[in-house]
């Protein structure tokens, strides 16, 4: 059995992406910091256009952050990337030549560059896959979302997944407004210990699962199956290419695809649930949809095996 959600670390709760005064955002320093201790997160990333906003607090890891910016072919030529646990920005702040410059430019200063709202942006995967040294993309923002209905990019993130990467996943609330786009998405983070340094390195590793409501307690490749286990759900599901994936209901009337609900809570929802293997492709990822319909997802992991040799799927990515 192996492990396809970290199974170690200290699982920490991370808002990496929301902005003061000192850019474009309604609270001060330390009230964004309050009102995300308050609301029971463990780690704060200020990410202010082009500013780094540091801020020590007794109860709320702040990691040195910004979101920074690229020329890019999209209507409003420019692409959108956080610099995760990057303290010192450069002398001149203009547009980086390219997203990829910006990409490598953040991974050079130690921090994780990860895509900002692909879908709000205009952005396909062409543009993700042209910067190689992203490590992610924000699959849900809540400001996004809730300013034009543009916050889900996981259409795009499978898009990127079929070109044979596995880019991680991270939800954020993009916070301008505290209390209205707050608390909405966020990711949870498997590190080594409580510090910005570990969850930095966590999220360059992938050890984390984005989240607007349910938690994921264990995924596990089990010979030809992947077993999962979750807080309440009315569906669970493997996302994988296209023709593809599985999916348990707790609906009775709706049908199960390839899985089987293995653990119920008392209500009726699901709690664990057990999938065969894709036919087509190589690789999975797990989602998770609350009575609400609030979701979590997992990390893409690759799958064992080889994919059909049929002439239509042949060409396709492998990920083994
Ligand atoms: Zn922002």
């Amino acid at each position: 059995v192996a492990d396809l959600l970290p199974r170690t670390g200290t699982w920490l709760r991370c808002q990496l992406h929301a902005h003061t005064t000192n850019s474009d955002g309604e609270a001060t320093p330390k009230g964004l910091c309050d009102h995300y201790a308050r609301a029971g997160f463990d780690v704060l990333a200020i990410t202010d256009h082009w500013r780094v906003t540091s801020h020590e607090h007794d109860r709320i890891v702040v990691i040195p952050s910004s979101e920074l910016s690229a020329r890019c072919d999209t209507p409003v030529l420019e692409s959108e990337v956080l610099a995760l646990g990057v303290a010192v920005l450069p002398e001149v702040r203009d547009h980086f030549e390219s997203t990829e410059a910006l990409a490598a430019w953040i991974r050079s200063e130690g921090g994780a560059p990860y895509l900002c709202h692909p879908y709000w942006s205009g952005l396909g995967a062409a543009h993700y896959t042209s910067a190689p040294s992203l490590v992610g993309m924000e699959i849900f923002n809540a400001g996004c979302e809730i300013e034009n209905g543009n916050g889900y990019a996981t259409a795009h993130w499978d898009t990127v997944i079929q070109t044979g990467s596995l880019p991680f996943g991270i939800a954020t609330d993009d916070c301008h407004r505290i209390g209205q786009d707050s608390r909405h998405g966020w990711t949870w983070v498997a590190a080594d210990e409580r510090s910005g340094a570990a969850v930095i390195a966590a999220l360059l590793a992938g050890r984390a699962y984005a989240s607007t409501g349910p938690e994921l307690h264990a995924i596990e490749l089990d010979g030809a199956q992947v077993e999962v286990r979750c807080s309440p759900a009315r569906s669970v599901r493997m996302r994988s290419g296209p023709w593809d994936g599985c999916s348990v209901h707790a609906d009775p009337f709706l049908y199960p695809t390839r899985g089987r609900i293995t653990a119920r809570a008392a209500d009726g929802t699901i709690t664990g649930a057990r999938f065969d293997l894709p036919r087509l492709w190589r690789w999975g990822r797990i989602e998770v949809e609350d009575a609400h319909g609030r979701r979590a997802w997992s990390n893409p992991f690759p799958l064992p095996g080889e994919p059909p040799a049929t002439a239509y799927f042949a060409g396709g990515p492998r990920h083994g």
